[in-house]
């Protein structure tokens, strides 16, 4: 039995890079297409959006100077990278994909279409969104909760190297403590970094429930999506 159907998974540019921190690493490709593939064979629809981070982020480059625009366009293409190594990784498992674009490129990924990716979806195939929202000053994030609620996912799941949601940041703070739920007023109010703040609202707004999980963990994805308990869920 399946607790979500139609799943919008968003990973980070970074979870792609493994432990050099930056590129694309082979091997997680491999792992995150096989944890992908297990959910895909229990029935689920899924969805992806994919970050950036690895390759280039138009904020850090506009801290140096850079136009914002010219470069959040750089890192909206930068998305577009990761998904044709996604897309590649999911069809050596013999998976059928659709990469579709928020940028127009017609020789390399399909425009986005809203009803067309719902199509796909029920054809079995896993979409990829490109280009997070092909707009500056967003983030993937926003793209990944805009996707979901356009395409009417049953949850968000965003995929990290965290277990879930803390308290502090478990990454600096030994003593940080998970949730297992939390609503986004809570998320709001007690400022925890989760996903920015127009990603939230998003969520919020439109009643989405969103799942913050560890994807390092073996089998983490299909536990979750099969009703285990796993990673914080974020509520109304
Ligand atoms: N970006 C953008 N509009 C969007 C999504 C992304 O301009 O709708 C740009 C922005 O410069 C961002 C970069 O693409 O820094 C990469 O995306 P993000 O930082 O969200 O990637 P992640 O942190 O998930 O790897």
């Amino acid at each position: 039995m399946l607790k979500y159907r139609r799943i919008l998974l968003k990973l980070s540019g970074e979870s792609l890079a493994g432990e050099d921190g930056y590129g694309i690493s082979p091997a997680m490709l491999d792992r995150y297409a096989e944890e992908i593939r297990q959910v895909l064979e229990l029935g689920a629809e899924i969805a992806l959006v994919i970050g950036g981070g690895n390759i280039f982020r138009g904020m850090s480059a506009a801290a140096e100077n850079m136009d914002r625009v010219q470069a959040d366009q750089m890192g909206m293409l930068a998305t577009v990278i990761n998904a044709l190594a996604l897309q590649d990784a999911l069809e050596r498992k013999g998976i059928f994909t659709r990469l579709m674009s928020a940028i127009k490129m017609e020789q390399v990924a399909e425009p986005f279409i809203r009803r067309r990716a719902i199509r796909h979806l029920e054809k079995g195939r896993v979409v990829i969104f490109g280009a997070g929202t092909g707009n500056p000053y967003f983030t993937t994030d926003t793209a990944a909760s805009l996707r979901a609620i356009e395409i009417e996912a049953d949850v968000i799941i965003k995929g990290t190297r965290v277990d879930g949601v803390y308290d502090s940041d478990p990454e600096k703070n030994p003593a940080a403590e998970m949730y297992s739920n939390i609503s986004y007023q809570d998320v709001l109010t007690k400022n925890l970094r989760v996903m920015d703040l127009t990603a939230i609202t998003l969520c919020r707004e439109n009643l989405l429930p969103l799942v913050v999980m560890n994807m390092n963990i073996e089998n983490n994805f299909s536990r979750l999506v099969t009703g285990e308990t796993v990673g914080t869920l974020v509520h109304r």
